[in-house]
């Protein structure tokens, strides 16, 4: 579904991302950890058109999208929810989410996708008259996820979503994230939350210094000494 080969991003000629390869296939999570400054939010943002890829390519369904803009790459399908849930505070919950709608590809089937993601997000369709803004920060995550998928993306891009949240919603997010995974959905998942992340992702790959380092499958989740090496390599 979505390919990166030798992916390669620059700052001012500082490289961000170097030689960067993986796969994503339909119906998979694939997990991407590593620490600070690894380049894990930089390849998210290159996939999606925000920062000019250097060298190699980003592959949507064998067509590249290399040079494209954002918008470009959220028609083609490819939908990202950004680091620090950027939902519109003064609206409601319901409105949040029919803003997703916008990004669709057909009018069809809107209904039966607000009603899925209700199912996903039972606080989305509990709480769907307030304003989003009271919300607290894990359901606020939650909403910015629904809205992503309202417009049926076919590869939904994932910035950080337990970023700041405390342990008892960081939970509930992972559950949600896991109601997505039987869902059918394609997700490539950035997270620092290493374990968790091994645990859920059919597949994660650590970045280390924007490089790859290891492939680790949940069968590592376990195995501490190789979850903290894979940071250290
Ligand atoms: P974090 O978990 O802190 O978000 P990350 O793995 O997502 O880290 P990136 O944000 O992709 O890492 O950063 C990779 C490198 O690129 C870092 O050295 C960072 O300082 C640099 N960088 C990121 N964004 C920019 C930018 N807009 N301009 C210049 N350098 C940048």
């Amino acid at each position: 579904m979505l390919a990166l080969q030798g992916l390669g991003v620059a700052y001012g000629g500082v490289d961000a991302v170097r030689d960067l390869s993986l796969e994503i296939d339909e119906g998979e999570i694939v997990g991407l950890i590593g620490p600070n400054g690894a380049g894990k939010s930089t390849t998210l943002h290159a996939i999606m058109g925000l920062v000019p890829v250097r060298s190699g390519d980003v592959l949507l369904g064998g067509r590249s999208l290399r040079g494209c803009t954002p918008e470009t790459v959220a028609q083609r399908g490819v939908a990202l929810v950004p680091e620090g849930r950027r939902i519109f505070a003064d609206l409601t919950v319901e409105e949040n989410l029919r803003l997703g709608l916008a990004g669709r590809r057909t009018r069809e089937g809107a209904g039966e996708d607000i009603e899925r993601v209700h199912e996903l997000f039972p606080i989305v369709r509990e709480f769907r008259q307030r304003q989003a803004g009271a919300l607290s920060g894990g359901q606020q995550q939650q909403l910015a996820i629904a809205r992503a998928l309202v417009a049926r993306p076919d590869v939904l891009l994932l910035d950080e979503p337990s970023l700041g949240l405390s342990p008892t919603v960081v939970d509930i997010v992972f559950e949600a994230l896991a109601r997505i995974r039987e869902s059918g959905f394609t997700v490539l998942l950035v997270e620092q939350r290493a374990q968790r992340t091994v645990a859920l992702a059919d597949r994660t790959y650590v970045i280390g210094n924007g490089e790859l380092r290891l492939t680790l499958t949940p069968d590592d989740a376990g195995d501490t000494e190789k979850m903290v090496a894979a940071y250290l390599s």
